[in-house]
């Protein structure tokens, strides 16, 4: 089963086949060119060897023939868009953490410039003691000096209990950064990102919109009826769809949006600062994005399929279970209201 933009093409290499010298430097170039335009999305744009390597793609595509991607350059493709996803993954999980340590920064040079104040007070007022014999006079530094001790006992409690807060965030996430390196992050079958990554990222926008109150969306998406299809069509064909509804669902956000593939025929979609509307417009867009594509099977035969999409935004007091079971079952009302269709739990 092909996509229809995509003329049935052989496989790219077969150690038998004769290529005439053309042909064998055209395929040659191609595999380069996707190295090099993979090199790309791994390099940052600022750095020389970018400019270097986007140069040298620009003369190699200028001697390749615009062919769709097939074969083991089209693996080469797949490799380096995991591989640019994982890495930018890992990039968010990082600047979170430089966050914190910045902000625990912050809590202490603010503490130590309000307390600055009081050092000076207390310095006057023990001069004010050091110079007076009124009973009177000492009784009001008296006061004063308690004023600014309960001031001082006051901030170091809550600075005490500020820092106890970083303490604890700064742990989880640094646990989590390290298994984060340790583990993969990217579906193979449909390059979305995988269940690691979602209990990853869905654990951070939920502490995070504890103390944010950053919105952010949480969407099912689950293809309608793939079981038949499977029946009907065979595993393999069932494989493609499941990567093609991973790039209409991609295709339909922009890329700093997310998307897991979180069990066998299920995506999640994270949307960070957006509103209920915008992202019940975002669920709609996806599905009707699925619903207009469509594949040809080996006997010229048109299939589509369609997916039932649940949205939901955070909440105060949310948890990561109950935001998921809110859009889960927004998704299996769309199924029980006749699927291909979007509801909400707003
Ligand atoms: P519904 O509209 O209610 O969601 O029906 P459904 O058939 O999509 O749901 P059901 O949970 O009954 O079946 C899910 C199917 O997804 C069963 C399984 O064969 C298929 N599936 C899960 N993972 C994969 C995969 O990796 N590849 C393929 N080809 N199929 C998969
Ligand atoms: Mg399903
Ligand atoms: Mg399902």
């Amino acid at each position: 089963m092909l996509k229809k933009e995509q003329p049935p093409v052989p496989p790219t290499s077969l150690p038998h086949e004769k290529l005439t010298p053309i042909e064998f430097n055209e395929r040659v170039s191609r595999l380069l060119l996707v190295c090099i335009e993979g090199l790309c999305k791994l390099v940052p744009q600022k750095e020389f060897l970018y400019e270097t390597l986007n140069d040298l793609g620009r003369v190699i595509k200028k001697a390749v023939r615009q062919k769709p991607v097939t074969g083991i350059a089209r693996e080469i493709e797949d490799y380096f868009i995991r591989l640019a996803l994982e890495n930018k993954f890992r990039e968010t999980k990082k600047d979170v953490m430089k966050q914190i340590v910045f902000d625990l920064t912050t809590t202490i040079q603010d503490f130590v410039a309000s307390s600055s104040h009081l050092d000076d007070e207390l310095e006057a007022t023990l001069q004010e003691i050091d110079g007076t014999d009124s009973m009177k006079d000492l009784m009001a530094a008296k006061k004063k000096i308690v004023g600014s001790l309960k001031i001082i006992r006051d901030r170091s409690s809550s600075l005490k209990s500020e820092l106890e807060d970083h303490k604890k965030a700064t742990k989880t996430l640094s646990q989590q950064l390290e298994k984060t390196e340790a583990v993969a992050l990217v579906d193979t079958l449909t390059n979305a990102l995988n269940r690691n990554a979602y209990n990853l990222k869905i654990s951070q926008l939920v502490r995070d919109y504890e103390r944010f109150k950053e919105p952010f969306a949480l969407m099912v998406v689950d293809i309608d009826h793939f079981k038949n299809f499977n029946d009907q069509y065979g595993h393999k064909a069932g494989d493609k769809v499941l990567h093609s509804v991973a790039s209409n669902i991609q295709g339909a956000l922009r890329t700093s949006d997310l998307v897991f593939r979180y069990g066998g025929e299920e995506f999640v979609v994270l949307i960070n600062k957006i509103s209920p509307e915008n992202a019940m417009r975002l669920g709609e867009k996806i599905r009707r994005q699925v619903e207009q594509d469509y594949f040809i099977d080996p006997r010229k035969k048109t299939l589509k399929v369609t997916v039932s999409v649940g949205v939901t935004c955070s909440r105060e007091g949310d948890t990561e279970t109950s935001l998921f079971d809110r859009a889960d079952r927004a998704m299996y009302q769309a199924k029980r209201k006749g699927r291909n269709r979007v509801e909400s739990a707003l």
